[in-house]
């Protein structure tokens, strides 16, 4: 690989951050006349922490990493977002996606004006490593990797992840937004051996707290304070910030449900199974399960009739005919069962 600052953008690499009012001074304030804040007390007057210290430390102690190697960001969408205009230069550099992948990859880098090199899974939904490893050059900035991935609910193969963290010459992404269904694969462990990484992930899904916007990415120092050089100085509120730092408190319940999930999953697999209209159900290690059957539209429309909304992957490449199904409680599990079960043409 290159070196992280070598890959970084020339007009990042030379910015002056801006200088927020509350990262100006060190040592202990008592009177604040600094931020042009309104002094009575609300518990919202104030700006809140720009480098979050507080939940840092937290996400540190349960993730196994130092604090220096964490970014926050406004959901998963910020840290993807600032990843590609760190490192890509419009017009010139691109990313790669492996599709059939989450669509943000491509619509952040449609934004910044960056091309998206897209070099397809194999049919077992599984990296292309030669393929991908052959198309890098100089301008490959960023790899996206989905893991497990979205729509398909698979996990990568260790040994594609690795063969592509050691041979691509840019900044391996690997997003891990369902690694709380499969904690063992976590990539995480890699982070002290590769430099060049972005492992991502977010309160969105297991610890159900999508609504705060919270996504974390985790990646050597140097890549970190690149981040926190291009960030909006106070990207992460206080609501959301205060509200993290409690629920992370809430392991046991994050287990439960994600145990409790799991075997839903399992059994709304066995019920899908047994439908004459599912062909088939892919396997899963998230909180959705990916199935072909024989006419998605009418299928979707169907369901959305019943008032059960899933996702209509059909015509996504590798996935043709298929919905995407998202684990919900034992209740709407049964009623997308018992919808099923009815369908006219079955
Ligand atoms: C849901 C999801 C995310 C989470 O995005 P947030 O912005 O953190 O809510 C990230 N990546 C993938 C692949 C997802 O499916």
């Amino acid at each position: 690989m290159n070196s992280i600052s070598s890959l970084v953008r020339d007009n990042i690499r030379k910015l002056k951050p801006y200088s927020s009012a509350r990262s100006e001074f060190s040592g202990r304030g008592e009177v604040f006349l600094d931020a042009n804040e309104n002094p009575y007390e609300t518990g919202l007057n104030r700006y809140p922490d720009p480098l979050q210290h507080a939940l840092k430390e937290r996400i540190a102690a349960l993730k196994q990493v130092q604090p220096g190697q964490i970014f926050l960001g406004n959901g998963s969408d910020e840290v993807i977002d600032l990843a590609i205009r760190i490192f890509c230069d419009p017009q010139t550099d691109h990313i790669i996606t492996l599709p059939p992948t989450y669509g943000m990859y491509q619509v952040g880098a449609a934004i910044a004006d960056v091309k998206v090199l897209e070099i397809q899974l194999n049919s077992d939904f599984q990296p292309n490593v030669e393929a991908i490893l052959n198309a890098a050059n100089a301008h490959s900035k960023l790899l996206f990797l989905c893991h497990p991935n979205n729509p398909t609910g698979n996990l990568m193969a260790p040994s594609a992840i690795e063969a592509l963290l050691n041979g691509f010459p840019g900044i391996v992404v690997i997003d891990e937004a369902y690694i709380d269904f499969a904690p063992e694969h976590s990539t995480l462990k890699y982070l002290d051996q590769y430099p060049n990484m972005i492992v991502m992930q977010t309160l969105s899904k297991a610890w159900g707290l999508a609504a705060i916007r919270l996504g974390m990415a985790f990646a050597s120092t140097e890549i970190i304070e690149y981040y926190n050089k291009v960030k909006p100085p106070y990207n992460i509120n206080i609501l959301t910030q205060e509200t993290a730092l409690q629920e992370l408190s809430q392991e046991a319940q994050k287990a439960n449900w994600v145990q409790a999930l799991i075997a839903s999953r399992a059994r709304l697999v066995a019920a899908l199974s047994e439908l004459p209209m599912i062909e088939k159900v892919f396997p899963s290690d998230t909180n959705f399960i990916l199935v072909r059957v024989n006419n998605p539209k009418d299928l979707y429309q169907y369901l959305l009739q019943q008032g059960i909304i899933v996702r209509d992957r059909s015509t996504v490449v590798l996935c043709e005919g298929t919905l995407r199904i998202s684990i919900g409680t034992e209740t709407e599990n049964q009623q997308l069962i018992q919808a099923l079960k009815q369908y006219p043409e079955s």
